[in-house]
């Protein structure tokens, strides 16, 4: 009896100090972003990329959204459908003037009779890695902000992990332009599954820095944003209404010294003496900065540059590094 209860105890003990540290432990090391799902295995964007990512253990997932004809939030990462799909052989003539077709001309169940694929040139017809899943093989669909936050939430549910979502709002000025407004049918979405405080799992990013401050000051967003860039910015600016910026990695690591050594920008310490945190974009294993191995390019953004998470194409190769190579903080 006595040896029970000693043993009862001791596991207590045992999670009580697991249940204290761990959450600690967690929270020091980077976030792993699954960019557009796992995409360097399976066609960007569709469920079952996003599943793999989920498999591969990523802490977020993300969701690029663009609006369709019907005002349905669609998860694609151009305004365009024609460089994932077959819509320019499912509706020829429904082009526009330049050619291309956009998923605003598209209502979602027109959308949902396309067959979507790999990346592809629309010149050449080839795929833009040609490493990566064939193109037009297996059968691949879209599919809207709601189904793949269900397929998140649904995984969480049986497997009893925590993974977050990481939606970008994508060309809200162009939305407004065409007579839509992309920002206020997103936030909706997301409150209707429970995100809507700064503390819930996700993360809402844009490019369009005036988008992303009316995002916070005029609709009233209390989740974490973070303010994606690609050139340079003010960082105080961004800091007033941001909680982090996801810079493209030249931001960072601007050169390589005649010794193959990387040279970094003042970006990372300044953005961290302003309290943002920093996931820059992307960790691609099949197209790294010229001269840099990819174990050389973590290895300078997390150890040197100290970054807080990274956007992969390669979930699992970033989650071993974050897991195996990072020096907690
Ligand atoms: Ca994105």
């Amino acid at each position: 009896m006595r040896g029970i209860i000693m043993k009862k105890l001791l596991i207590s003990a045992i999670f009580l100090i697991l249940g204290g540290l761990m959450p600690l432990y967690a929270k020091e090391l980077p976030v792993n972003i699954a960019h557009r799902g796992a995409c360097a295995y399976l066609p960007e964007h569709t469920l079952p990329a996003k599943a793999l990512a989920y498999g591969m253990e990523a802490d977020y997932i993300e969701q690029d959204v663009v609006l369709t004809k019907d005002g349905k939030a669609l998860v694609i990462h151009d305004i365009h459908l024609d460089t994932v799909t077959d819509v320019a052989q499912k509706f020829p003539g429904r082009a526009r003037d330049d050619g291309r077709y956009y998923a605003l001309d598209f209502t979602l169940a027109e959308i949902k009779t396309l067959k979507a694929c790999e990346r592809f040139d629309i010149a050449s017809g080839t795929a833009v890695f040609a490493g990566r899943f064939p193109l037009w093989k297996s059968d691949f669909r879209l599919h809207t902000l709601e189904e793949e936050i269900e397929l998140i939430q649904g995984l969480n549910k049986s497997t009893g992990r925590n993974v977050g979502i990481y939606p970008e709002i994508k060309d809200p000025a162009w939305h407004r332009a065409q007579g839509y407004d992309i920002s206020p049918v997103v936030i909706r979405i997301l409150a209707d599954y429970g995100y809507t405080k700064a503390e819930d799992n996700i993360y809402l990013q844009c490019f369009d820095f005036e988008e992303l401050k009316r995002i916070r000051h005029e609709l009233k967003c209390e989740l974490k944003l973070i303010q994606l860039t690609e050139e340079d910015f003010d960082v105080a600016a961004v800091a007033s209404y941001a909680n982090g910026i996801g810079p493209w990695i030249k931001q960072i690591i601007t050169d390589i010294d005649a010794n193959g050594r990387p040279i970094l920008s003042d970006l990372a310490t300044s953005a961290k003496a302003h309290g943002l945190k920093i996931h820059p974009y992307t960790f691609r294993a099949d197209s790294l900065p010229a001269g840099m191995s990819a174990d050389q390019l973590l290895e300078t953004l997390f150890n040197q540059a100290g970054v807080d998470g990274i956007f992969s194409d390669f979930p699992d190769i970033s989650r071993d590094f974050i897991r195996t190579r990072v020096k907690a903080k």
